[in-house]
C-alpha cells in the first residue's frame, strides 16, 4: 500500500482513521442546476460539519466535488488546516448535465492533461493535489461526453496511479462504467462504484464486486429512498458472498438541508453514531465495520 494523497499532503494509510469516502464539503453545481440546496458555500457551516465529524471519531473525508461542480482547493485546505480532518480532493467531472461546453470541443489528451494537473500540481490555483479522479453517468445511460470523459480518467489513472470513484445516476450504469475503464486497461481494483445502494439489487452488486471493483453505499439516513434496514440487509448480502474487504459505506450529504452545520440533518455524525452502532446490533462483525470504515478506504485511496 502507498501512501494517500490529501490535500495537505501525502500522508500514510494508518493516519486515515475513521473514513467517509463520498462527502461535500465545498461546492456550488452550476447555474444549470435550480437547485441551490446543493450549494455549500459559507466556510464557517462546512467548518462546524467537520468539526462534529471529528467530535465523534472521524478521521478524514473525501470531498466529492469534481471540477465542474464548484471544487474550491483553497477552501478544502483551509478545511482541513482549521478541523484537524484528513481531506481528500478530486479531479474529473460529475454527469454530463454539469460539463462546461469546451468538455465537448477539446480532445480527449486535453481533459488527460487537465486531470493529471490537478493531481500532480494543484487544484483550482492551489497546492493542493486531487486524490483521486471521479466520473459519471446518466439515469440508464452513459451519454456520449459521459464515456469521452471516463475515457480521459482512465488514461489519467494509468499515468498516475489515482484511484477512481464513479457517480452513478440512481445506480444504474455501474457495469457500463466498469467495460469502459477496463477497456483501457485499468485494473478494476482502483475503481468505487458509488450509489450502488441507490439501486438496491442484491445481485446487481455482487457482479461489480465478482469483478474486482470495490461498491460504496452512500444512502444511510435517508428514508426518502426507503428505509435503512434495507441498507442492512444490502451490507448482509455483500458480506455474506465474501466480499467485506470491498464495500464502503458514506452519506453523501450534498445538500444545506442534510447537513447540521447548515441547520439541516442528519449531519456527518449520523453514521458513525446511529448507522454502524445498528450494523453491529443488527450482527454485522466489529472487525466488518472496521474494513468498512478504515482497511478498505485505506486500500483503495492508497496509490501514491
Ligand atoms: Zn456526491
Amino acid at each position: 500500500m502507498g501512501k494517500i494523497r490529501t490535500v495537505l499532503g501525502d500522508i500514510e494509510p494508518e493516519k486515515l482513521g475513521f473514513t467517509y469516502p463520498h462527502e461535500h464539503l465545498w461546492c456550488s453545481p452550476p447555474a444549470s442546476q435550480p437547485d441551490r440546496d446543493l450549494e455549500l458555500t459559507t466556510y464557517e457551516a462546512s467548518l462546524y460539519e467537520l468539526k462534529l465529524f471529528k467530535s465523534v471519531g472521524g478521521g478524514t473525508v473525501v470531498d466529492g466535488s469534481p471540477l465542474d461542480y464548484g471544487r474550491d482547493g483553497r477552501m478544502l485546505k483551509q478545511l482541513a488546516i482549521d478541523s484537524g480532518v484528513n481531506v481528500l480532493g478530486l479531479t474529473g467531472f460529475n454527469k454530463h448535465v454539469y460539463y462546461p461546453d469546451w468538455v465537448q470541443v477539446v480532445p480527449i489528451d486535453f481533459l488527460v492533461e487537465r486531470m493529471v494537473k490537478d493531481i500532480t500540481v494543484g487544484m483550482d490555483g492551489s497546492d493542493a493535489k486531487a486524490g483521486l479522479i471521479k466520473g459519471g453517468s446518466w439515469y440508464n445511460l452513459v451519454h456520449p461526453l459521459e464515456r469521452k470523459t471516463t475515457i480521459a480518467l482512465a488514461r489519467a489513472s494509468l499515468e498516475t496511479g489515482a484511484p477512481i470513484w464513479l457517480h452513478t445516476e440512481a445506480g444504474t450504469m455501474g457495469m457500463e462504467m466498469l467495460d469502459i475503464i477496463e477497456n483501457e486497461g485499468v485494473d478494476l481494483e482502483t475503481v468505487v462504484v458509488g450509489h450502488s445502494d441507490r439501486n438496491a439489487d442484491p445481485r446487481y452488486h455482487l457482479q461489480m464486486l465478482e469483478r474486482g471493483a470495490y461498491i460504496e453505499f452512500d444512502g444511510p439516513g435517508k428514508v426518502k429512498y426507503y428505509p435503512d434496514s434495507v441498507r442492512v440487509d444490502l451490507v448482509r448480502n455483500v458480506i455474506d458472498h465474501g466480499f467485506a474487504d470491498k464495500l464502503m459505506i458514506s452519506g453523501d450529504m450534498g445538500r444545506k438541508s442534510y447537513l447540521e452545520g447548515y441547520g439541516g440533518g442528519p449531519g456527518f455524525r449520523f453514521i458513525k453514531q446511529i448507522f454502524v452502532p445498528r450494523l453491529i446490533e443488527e450482527g454485522i462483525p466489529e472487525d466488518v465495520v472496521h474494513k468498512i470504515f478504515h482497511d478498505n478506504p485505506a486500500a483503495w485511496l492508497g496509490k501514491f
